[in-house]
């Protein structure tokens, strides 16, 4: 049986045609699906019995099952989502003001291998389908909609590596911005990459204007191949050309990501060499304080050093704030997403 959020409206409208139902069945079936949020064809009472018998023998709605969900207290859920092949991935909603940011993920595990994530010390498992990506924007759509909000953002920032798994990442964005049902503006989407650079060429061609994060996590290559080992692959001055190209066809500003790592990457002399590689483009740092995680061998820096950090890059002319990670005491801050229940007290899905 398939997935239905796996189609695309397109997909969707050829099945009804080859069905022999009517132009407007497409529309029908789309909007229940992605803008009340169906999770049953039986609960679509508009559609006609038969055709929802049919779709519901040949499709499946209900999406990943959530089996665990943490809160910190402080507006930031964890929810643990259990896939049709019992692999688990973790998505993350955060509110923060009158923003509803959700946090999706685009693999089990990663290829990237970065040490300093917990994502990448699991290895890589699958990607996920375009329906699983965007399944995970549902169910936080879901929950709001009981309180009368609804997702206001969507940061692709979760297990994985978006660009790696190009297709379906951007199955899943489109069928979100679509008008006929979720509506999710393409400037409420973040997709943040460690320099895929074929990737964000790609997108550079979509015509979609979403956010675009890079994470830089070093101001040279000999210590950018330590922290991010794709980058053997892809070289500072390549992913720097292609975020260029990225942000001229889009005309959006490019956000670079720079993880802080006590006495690894967080010196003085580091951030002018970044600050060397990122003056005079259409560019934003925000740096990202280590959040530690189980097993992995690094520390934050001191907050002074931090702050010592940014003001050196906005010395040298290159836009920088600091990032405070949220839901960390859970285990939902950047790099610390592993897939599998985190210790502590687990709130059960009600
Ligand atoms: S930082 Fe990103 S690319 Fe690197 S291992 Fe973690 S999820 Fe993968």
């Amino acid at each position: 049986m398939r997935e239905f959020l796996d189609l695309s409206f397109a997909e969707v409208a050829a099945l009804m045609a080859s069905w022999g139902e009517p132009p407007f069945r497409a529309p029908q079936i789309w909007k229940w699906a992605w803008r009340h949020l169906g999770t049953a064809f039986a609960d679509m009472t508009d559609l006609p019995r038969d055709l929802r018998a049919r779709l519901g023998e040949a499709f499946t709605l209900a999406g990943p099952v959530p089996i665990a969900h943490q809160g910190d207290g402080e507006g930031t859920e964890k929810v643990l989502l259990s896939l049709r092949d019992r692999q688990a991935i973790e998505a993350v909603l955060i509110r923060e003001d009158d923003r509803r940011t959700v946090c999706i993920s685009t693999q089990v595990g990663c290829p990237g291998g970065c040490p300093f994530c917990a994502t990448g010390k699991m290895g890589y498992v699958r990607d996920l389908t375009a329906g699983e990506i965007a399944a995970q924007v549902l169910h936080f759509a879901r929950e709001l909609r009981g309180a009368g909000e609804r997702v206001t953002h969507v940061v692709v920032m979760g297990m994985g590596e978006p660009l790696l798994n190009y297709d379906a990442t951007l199955q899943a964005l489109r069928n979100l911005n679509d008008r006929r049902g979720f509506a999710l503006g393409a400037r409420r989407v973040t997709v943040s990459t460690v320099g895929v650079v074929p990737g964000i060429v790609r997108l550079a061609g979509e015509g979609l204007q979403v956010n675009l994060a890079v994470s830089l996590h070093a101001p040279d290559d000999a210590l950018r191949r330590e922290l991010v080992p794709l980058a053997e692959r892809w070289p500072l001055a390549d992913v720097l050309a292609a975020a260029d190209r990225y942000a001229s066809a889009t005309g959006r500003r490019v956000s670079y990501e720079y993880v802080l790592l006590r006495g690894v990457n967080d010196r003085l002399d580091h951030a002018r060499d970044l600050a060397r590689l990122l003056r005079g483009r259409l560019a934003h740092v925000n740096l990202i304080p280590f959040n530690p995680a189980p097993g992995l061998p690094y520390e934050p820096p001191e907050p002074n050093t931090v702050d010592a950090f940014r003001r050196e890059l906005v010395l040298h002319g290159v836009d920088a704030t600091v990032r405070r990670s949220r839901g960390v005491a859970i285990q939902a801050g950047c790099g610390q997403l592993r897939g599998q229940r985190t210790e502590g007290a687990l709130k059960q899905p009600s």
